[in-house]
């Protein structure tokens, strides 16, 4: 089986890419022994990802690698807290508790609740760089709601469903998050490309 290396080592996003790129062997920076703190710094989303991308696939060439970078984008803030989702409540760290208490605590007296996550994914090989966007549009839930999944989840209400993503679970998730969908496109990039085999 092919492998391709996922610049992460998040639990979560590892179990859901590998759900949906199951054609392929996902490994984590953990599965190649990096321990790096990867750097970060671009001020968009396309930016992080392909540094991220750049920097792994810079240390360990013999494997295509791919990164993400997430944004949640809330229109009555202004786009925001944009690609700085991560450390919304504090710059020096992400603290998903404290994150969704700013949001939550922003959005207490709008009215209009839409928002969108969206992902943006680098795949890098010896070909160069090249990126995949996903969306879902929705609404920021009053208070949080549900057990399931990470970040935001329990606060985000992908449009048509009236749950949030951490009460619809996994499966659900999987089907319709901005991450399945730029990794939707991300394998088909590959299969058409690459195709399945070694
Ligand atoms: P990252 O750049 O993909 O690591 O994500 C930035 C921030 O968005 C982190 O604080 C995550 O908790 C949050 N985030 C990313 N993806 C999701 C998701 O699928 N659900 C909820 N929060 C997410």
């Amino acid at each position: 089986m092919k492998k391709i290396l996922f610049a992460t080592n998040n639990a979560h996003k590892l179990e859901e890419v590998r759900a949906i790129l199951s054609d392929f062997e996902v490994l984590s920076l953990a599965d190649v022994g990096c321990h790096d703190d990867i750097p970060e710094t671009a001020d968009t989303l396309d930016g992080n990802a392909l540094q991220k991308a750049q920097y792994v696939y810079s240390r360990y060439p013999d494997y295509a690698c791919f990164a993400d970078d997430t944004g949640l984008e809330v229109e009555a803030l202004g786009g925001l807290p944009g690609v700085h989702t991560a450390r919304f409540a504090y710059a020096d760290r992400n603290d998903t508790e404290a994150n969704t208490d700013k949001l939550l605590r922003s959005m207490s007296k709008k009215t209009d609740r839409r928002a969108q996550f969206r992902t943006v994914i680098a795949f890098i090989n010896k070909e160069g760089p090249v990126l995949f966007e996903g969306i879902v549009r929705g609404e920021i839930a009053p208070c949080r709601r549900g057990t399931d999944g990470f970040g935001y989840d329990p606060v985000f209400i992908p449009e048509h469903t009236g749950k949030t993503f951490a009460e619809l679970g996994p499966k659900v998730k999987n089907c319709i998050s901005h991450r399945a969908r730029a990794v939707e496109k991300l394998c088909r990039f590959l299969n058409e490309k690459y195709g399945y085999e070694e």
